[in-house]
């Protein structure tokens, strides 16, 4: 569970409150301090061991000596013009770039995170899958994304969402303990009730997320009502087919009483007619979710298009047709805000 970074010093931030707990006793000191690091670290946000004043200097070196605390770089940030929303591309220690985008809505800020350097799933009409994958990110990288927005941009987070870069469920037990760490009332304390995580569909890991009744929204990237048009565009359809991923988010419902959302990413002449819509509501049928359409983001290496005028037709299709459906705000249209366009301009 503990990662190493090259000199073998233990990343500190993605040790959970337990874990920290069990590595400082170790080390000889009370459970206590754990606790006090732990808050330096998640609160208060110290970015040195030598800023954690109520720890003694001896065992700050101690620290010094087994620990590392990662950092993240701002290394772009572009600002939307129509509403609140910011890009960030961040550099990571080892060189890579990944981008996170905070957004504005009623409720609050609400952050949306990269889990992986690049995506292994190959979907068509995605910009952070054409540069390929590089690697999975650490817990504390995912967080401190959250941190970094909020230090640099001095607005509070109150929700995330797993929808920036790479697939979640592919960097399982690393975004699990994010999760852990994000909701930790020693931490930032955000409740997983705000958190919404975003799979193509990889249905081991649902039912394996299913388990742990963690109180989160899962969002499925549906994306066409049958087996032939989602093969098109979305190859993990060959894994685990629509047939399958059904069964896995029925048994998700029942084992987490949570309304699962599908997202339907609409593609002009692919899955925009009104057979799709009624392919998508007998597949829907009976089940208490709710579907997300979003006019496809325009990517310059594909061709796919469609616009908000054909969501709505879409959403009256589906409305006819008794489906729970709402057309996705577009926020940061002047900012490519889409996840993987930025990076991919920074990938040789
Ligand atoms: N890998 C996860 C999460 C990252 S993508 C997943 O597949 O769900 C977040 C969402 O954006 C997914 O629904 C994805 O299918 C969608 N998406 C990716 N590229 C898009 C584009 N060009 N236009 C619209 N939605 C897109």
């Amino acid at each position: 569970m503990i990662n190493k970074d090259n000199n073998s010093k233990i990343d500190i931030l993605s040790l959970t409150l337990d874990e920290l707990t069990d590595v400082v006793s170790e080390l000889g000191e009370k459970a206590f301090r754990a606790k006090q690091i732990f808050q330096w670290l998640h609160q208060k946000r110290v970015r040195t061991f030598d800023e954690m004043t109520n720890i003694s200097a001896q065992f700050r070196a101690k620290l010094q000596d087994y620990f590392c605390i990662k950092s993240l770089f701002v290394c772009k940030r572009l600002e939307s013009d129509n509403d609140n929303t910011v890009k960030y591309l961040y550099e990571l220690e080892d060189g890579n770039h990944i981008e996170s985008v905070l957004m504005e809505y009623n409720h609050g800020n609400t952050l949306c995170v990269s889990t992986q350097v690049g995506c292994k799933m190959g979907c068509r009409f995605c910009a952070s899958t054409i540069a390929g994958f590089k690697r999975d990110l650490l817990a504390s990288e995912i967080l401190l994304q959250i941190y970094e927005a909020e230090r640099d941009s001095g607005r509070h987070i109150s929700g995330v969402v797993l929808m920036g870069i790479g697939e979640p469920l592919d960097n399982y037990d690393n975004v699990i303990n994010f999760l852990t760490l994000l909701s930790c009332p020693e931490g930032a304390n955000i409740s997983l009730r705000h958190v919404s995580l975003s799979t193509c569909g990889l249905v081991p890991k649902i039912y394996e997320l299913a388990k742990l009744k963690l109180g989160l929204t899962l969002s499925i990237s549906l994306h066409a009502p049958d087996n032939k048009a989602r093969s098109e565009i979305m190859p993990v359809n060959d894994r685990y087919d629509i047939n399958e991923l059904m069964k896995a988010c029925h048994s998700y419902f029942e084992t987490t009483g949570r309304r699962i959302s599908f997202e339907y990413a609409l593609i002009d002449d692919h899955n925009d007619s009104f057979e799709d819509a009624q392919k998508l509501a007998k597949l829907l049928k009976n089940f208490i979710c709710h579907v997300n359409i979003i006019p496809v983001n325009k990517i310059k290496e594909r061709n796919f298009k469609s616009d908000r005028k054909s969501a709505y037709r879409f959403q009256k299709y589906l409305d006819e047709l008794g489906v729970n459906a709402t057309v996705r705000r577009t926020l940061g249209a002047d900012i490519d805000a889409a996840c993987g366009q930025l990076r991919r301009e920074y990938e040789i």
